[in-house]
């Protein structure tokens, strides 16, 4: 029987979700507390430039993701992108794949996203931080801006990357928590820069394996860009953690350093962003391996689950195949 379901995060894992069960004819809910959906495959806008600044690309490997990028296409909300690749530091570390194709949301990386939470119509709410889940007589309660909301949820798919699940998690369901708390994600620094010219370096994008920078991108390079010249520089995972807490100005000042290093230009015109979650931490032990326990984590019992990048390898494809298999198990209801 149809079921009220409420998806936490509009992010491409909750999406996707979202879509299938209402495919199925379920009613679905999506709080998102961001002003926009797309969660980190997101677009800074800006005065007259625009820059993707946290998932630069997506590839596709699985049959169903495979159809479910052709119908973006078809859409007209993604294209390829073939940028003239550099690999900087040693060059092992980053093949060149030749063969591998490379998508991006167009004009922006936000709309894939964009265009799935159209078709979900009214069920998309923006600007709501959930802040809790309440046990209620018969199902879930969600608590925003400090006051329990209205509806009464048969089930809640938790769609957020994994240690803002846990704490969601901790006061309703801790076995659920601590599966997620023992994922750890790393940070990344993003600078984006503007330039009043067209800036050609002889490469589009960038593999950086020394220093601070792990990867570096023309964005006014990606298909269907519009506005000034821009480029987006990511630092990697370590230097990022090791400067959590370094004022922009001085990210900025250091990456903007090594770009010039690989052969790039200072701009004036910076724009940093620190990302806490932007990939999972390799881990070491071989002990509760993210994904370990499947594409997704659901409770029939408490009608809680879980979806995410984390849980499908970490990636664009694997938050979207995240959120069909979450969807599968509520559907099937064990
Ligand atoms: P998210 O996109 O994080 O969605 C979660 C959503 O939940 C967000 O919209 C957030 O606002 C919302 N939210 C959080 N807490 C709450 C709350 N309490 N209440 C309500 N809403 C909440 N992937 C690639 O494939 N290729 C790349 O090149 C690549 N590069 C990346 C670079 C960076 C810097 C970053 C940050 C990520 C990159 N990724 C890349 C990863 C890719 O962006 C993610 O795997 C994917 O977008 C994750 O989708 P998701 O739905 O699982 O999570």
């Amino acid at each position: 029987s149809a079921q009220h379901v409420a998806v936490i995060g509009a992010g491409l894992a909750g999406l996707s979700c979202a879509t299938a069960l209402q495919a199925v004819g379920h009613r679905v809910t999506v709080f998102d507390k961001s002003r926009g959906v797309a969660g980190r495959m997101s677009t800074r806008r800006g005065e007259g430039w625009a820059c993707d600044h946290g998932a630069q690309y997506f590839t596709a490997r699985d049959s169903a993701f495979v159809a479910e990028l052709a119908r973006w296409r078809q859409a007209g909300v993604a294209a390829v992108w073939s940028p003239r690749l550099a690999v900087f530091g040693e060059a092992g570390q980053h093949r060149q794949d030749g063969a591998l194709q490379r998508f991006v949301g167009t004009p922006h990386m936000t709309a894939p996203a964009q265009w799935l939470a159209g078709n979900l119509a009214q069920a998309v709410r923006l600007g709501q931080p959930i802040e809790a889940i309440l046990p209620a007589a018969k199902g879930w309660r969600l608590q925003s801006g400090g006051a329990a909301l209205d509806d009464v949820f048969d089930a809640v798919l938790l769609a957020l990357p994994a240690p803002q699940a846990a704490a969601l998690l901790q006061g309703c369901a801790p076995e659920l928590a601590h599966q997620a708390a023992a994922v750890r994600m790393r940070a990344s620094w993003a600078v984006m820069l503007t330039y009043e010219q067209a800036l050609d370096l002889g490469f589009d994008a960038g593999f950086v394996n020394a220093g601070p920078l792990r990867w570096l991108a023309r964005n006014s390079s990606k298909p269907g860009r519009m506005g000034a010249e821009s480029w987006l520089l990511h630092a990697r995972a370590e230097w990022s953690e090791a400067n959590l807490q370094t004022p922009p100005e001085q990210v900025a000042a250091e990456l903007q350093q090594a770009f010039k290093a690989l052969g790039g230009v200072v701009s004036e015109r910076w724009t940093a962003h620190r990302w806490l979650y932007a990939d999972i931490a390799p881990n070491p032990t071989g002990v509760a391996e993210p994904g370990s326990a499947g594409p997704a984590i659901w409770d029939a019992r408490l009608s809680l689950g879980l979806c995410g990048d984390w849980l499908g390898g970490g990636k664009v494809e694997g938050a979207w195949l995240s959120g069909q298999a979450a969807a599968r198990r509520v559907i099937a209801g064990v």
